[in-house]
């Protein structure tokens, strides 16, 4: 039998946006982003696809550190929750080459959420 093997690491963070919806701007309010991000794998010689402690300095230095506490509005020209996960994206594909980026979800609330999959088509 062949396995797969795949890491997800799930964080959080705090930040407020006004969304454009049809030429029409939100109120600016606050959420609590859930985000998680996954990758497949294989086992290295110490039976770990990668470090956890890599993947958190990586999340914080190069996630966090952009997104924690801010008006998304600054950052996006529109912050939906789709291009704050397509920027999750974008960064967490060049953590570590020997892993492949799967799956990025952010919630914007515990029942609202969006994902990006890998389409290797
Ligand atoms: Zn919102």
């Amino acid at each position: 039998m062949y396995k797969e093997y795949y890491i997800r690491k799930s964080f959080k963070f705090d930040a407020s946006h006004a969304v454009k919806i049809n030429g029409t701007t939100e109120v600016p309010h606050r959420h609590t982003f859930y985000v998680s991000i996954t990758y497949k794998g294989k086992k290295n010689q110490d039976g770990i696809i990668v470090d956890f402690k890599d993947l958190n300095e990586f999340i914080k230095r190069d996630i966090l550190s952009v997104l924690d506490g801010r008006d998304l509005n600054k950052i996006f020209s529109n912050p939906t929750t789709e291009n704050i996960a397509e920027f999750i994206w974008s960064k967490a594909y060049d953590f570590n080459k020997d892993i492949q980026l799967t799956e990025v979800r952010v919630c914007e609330t515990q029942d609202s959420c969006i994902y990006i999959k890998e389409n290797n088509k």
